[in-house]
């Protein structure tokens, strides 16, 4: 699954804020590799939702923030694709 950066941001927030359970194996202690692995995919998500808020007002050139939010932005990356195809 793809995510826009304010989709990146939503996601890392759940993680964070959520009710969502760190760790659904039961483990005894917090910290075990689930609750790890589940932080560490939270600090993705931040950081891909802070590049993809950096190139709102960025000075990219044209050409690279194209790339950029083809890279970022799921719908620019489909309307696009839809385009080249015309
Ligand atoms: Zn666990």
């Amino acid at each position: 699954m793809s995510f826009s950066g304010p989709q990146h941001w939503r996601e890392a927030d759940l993680i964070l804020t959520g009710d969502a359970d760190p760790c659904s194996y039961g483990c005894p202690h917090t910290g075990c590799p689930h609750e790890m692995s589940m932080l560490v995919r939270a600090i993705g998500h931040g950081l891909l939702a802070l590049t993809a808020a950096t190139l709102v007002r960025s000075g990219l050139t044209p050409a690279d923030r194209h790339e950029w939010l083809k890279a970022t932005d799921p719908e620019y990356a489909a309307e696009q694709d839809a385009e080249a195809t015309r």
